[in-house]
């Protein structure tokens, strides 16, 4: 069901769509939790479970990203991310659906368990794996390299960027935001005060932001920085918002022309700790929480420490009735299956420090 080619016809004719996963994803409330939290009616939008083969929000994005390279006729596709990233693997098994080959040239991080397993799934999924051994997000430099190497050799990849969050990508977000107003209208849940969701690379919460307004909702939302802030910050939050409703309007401009307006959007940017992907105690304190309450399982990256800044202003400020969704924007597919006969050593020997090296404290 596509919210957003239902109510702009135009756009499905001028946009490649391929369907990868099930939507309408789940909506329910979470009864438990929000008795700990007090004072709140809380709801989880579980797009976890977004796919069969691997869930989570990149899931969304990639039905946009991955027809346009189909309808390109792309013979291959080129993914950037930190070596565990979530949106390499589903890049991965998404484009291994089609056949199509991936490379995914991936920068150093912390270690942790997640890392393991994804990058043996994405080894699994025949993506070609790259190892930079920075932290730095230097992107742009090691990428021009990189794509410079493949230009010289006559290859032309189709290029995803990190987190899949181009305007292109960021169109699956806008979709959900039209989703969750046909599930509110349905009676799944009343319209939400406030939408708690992560903020990395933006794709997420500007396709969000851009779907509710359309939607006529106003829910704020409160998007949690999880990246460096020269990656994610207001500046370059407004910049994706214009250039995704540039893109919708080019192809339907029956598209309203938004703007931003001051209280659509707050960014929380006391939750990261101290670098991308170091787990911190009250993100895993959030993560524990969520799991013995309801059963869910979030990670520390991202979705713990989105949830520790709810249960902060909880603890604070008081949640004053209000409703709230938490947007779960973690795989919840277990696929430790079909990893089951990778040995590591089968990897690039640059990955190889992440199955012999301890993982970061927080994870053990
Ligand atoms: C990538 C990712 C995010 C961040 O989404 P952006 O669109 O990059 O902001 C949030 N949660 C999880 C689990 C992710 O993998």
């Amino acid at each position: 069901m596509n919210f957003l080619f239902e109510r702009f016809p135009n756009l499905e004719k001028r946009l490649a769509h391929v369907s990868l996963g099930k939507f309408p994803t789940p909506v329910f409330p979470m009864n438990q939790l929000e008795t700990q939290l007090g004072e709140c009616k809380l709801f989880l939008k579980n797009d976890g479970v977004s796919g069969s083969l691997y869930g989570g929000n990149k899931i969304r994005k990639l039905e946009y990203l991955l027809g346009d390279v189909i309808k390109k006729k792309a013979k291959e596709i080129l993914t950037f991310g930190a070596a565990g990233s979530n949106h390499a693997l589903a890049t991965a098994v998404y484009a291994d659906k089609f056949n199509i080959p991936c490379t995914a040239m991936l920068l150093a991080q912390p270690n942790a368990d997640y890392v393991r397993q994804n990058l043996k799934k994405s080894y699994a999924s025949h993506s070609r794996l790259r190892h930079y051994n920075s932290e730095r997000a230097m992107y742009i430099p090691l990428a021009a390299r990189v794509i410079h190497r493949f230009f010289s050799k006559g290859k032309f990849p189709y290029i995803i960027w990190p987190g899949g969050s181009a305007p292109l990508g960021t169109i699956g977000y806008v979709n959900a935001g039209l989703e969750l107003k046909a599930q509110i209208d349905e009676g799944l849940l009343p319209e939400p005060d406030k939408i708690y969701v992560p903020m990395g690379t933006m794709g997420t919460a500007v396709g969000l932001a851009i779907g509710l307004k359309t939607a006529g909702l106003k829910s704020q939302i409160v998007a949690v920085r999880v990246v460096e802030a020269h990656m994610g910050n207001e500046q370059k939050f407004k910049r994706l918002f214009q250039k995704t409703i540039a893109l919708l309007r080019s192809c339907d401009n029956s598209f309203p022309d938004l703007v931003l307006d001051q209280g659509d959007v707050v960014i929380t940017h006391d939750f990261f700790g101290e670098k991308y992907a170091l787990f911190t105690k009250p993100g895993m304190a959030a993560v524990e929480l969520m799991n013995k309450e309801q059963g869910i399982k979030l990670e520390g990256a991202y979705t713990g420490k989105t949830l520790a800044a709810l249960i902060d202003i909880a603890a604070s400020k008081g949640l004053r009735n209000e409703t709230i969704l938490f947007w779960n924007t973690y795989n919840a597919i277990d696929f430790s299956d079909s990893i089951n006969g990778v040995d590591y050593k089968d990897l690039p020997v640059a990955f190889h420090r992440y199955f012999e090296e301890e993982v970061q404290p927080l994870d053990r």
